[in-house]
């Protein structure tokens, strides 16, 4: 769900506005914090994104990581995502289709779909209550292709099951 603009300026120029106007100033360690954010796509934590700036930059706070992601939420170059295990994931908002999620509670792998025959069915029913959808997010969690072969050879090997042939032992 990517459109690749390897230099950003557009998100550059938006965020810059929007740093102008709520009165504060442009710092390069916000500027570090925008480009290694544009930079990963990926759903971040604010701690996740704190981890890569700090390789950086070692100077970053935590707190100044927070408050640029909340910054980029508000300029609407990022987007909060929840999937359901307490923490507030980020990721592209600007240039970035609709698309929805799937969250392996294994791993947590996140999957992003997009399915326009939901879509409409989701405005169908809507349309049925008189209701007026502004937003929505639809998750659906559960295993990975990878964690279900992992949990079906866990199966087996805890099963015990004996390999089929077995050879008899003539020594002793
Ligand atoms: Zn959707
Ligand atoms: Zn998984
Ligand atoms: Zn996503």
């Amino acid at each position: 769900m990517t459109r690749k603009q390897p230099e950003f300026l557009q998100e550059k120029e938006i965020f810059r506005d929007h740093i102008q106007k709520t009165g504060l100033r442009r710092t390069a360690q916000r500027d570090l914090i925008l480009e290694i954010f544009l930079r990963t796509e990926e759903h971040l934590t604010s701690e996740d994104l704190y981890t890569l700036v700090h390789r950086q930059d070692s100077t970053v706070g935590q707190t100044t990581v927070y408050r640029t992601l909340k910054l980029l939420t508000e300029a609407g170059l990022a987007r909060e995502v929840r999937f359901g295990d307490n923490k507030t994931y980020y990721e592209h908002h600007y240039n970035h289709e609709h698309h929805d999620h799937m969250i392996c509670t294994e791993c947590g792998k996140v999957i992003e779909f997009f399915s326009q025959e939901i879509e409409n069915l989701q405005d169908q029913m809507a349309d049925k209550f008189g209701f007026k959808p502004t937003h929505h997010s639809l998750r659906l969690w559960g295993f990975c292709s990878e964690c279900q072969r992992k949990q079906l050879d866990t199966a087996v090997a805890a099963s015990g099951a004996q390999p089929r042939v077995r050879v008899r032992s003539v020594v002793g």
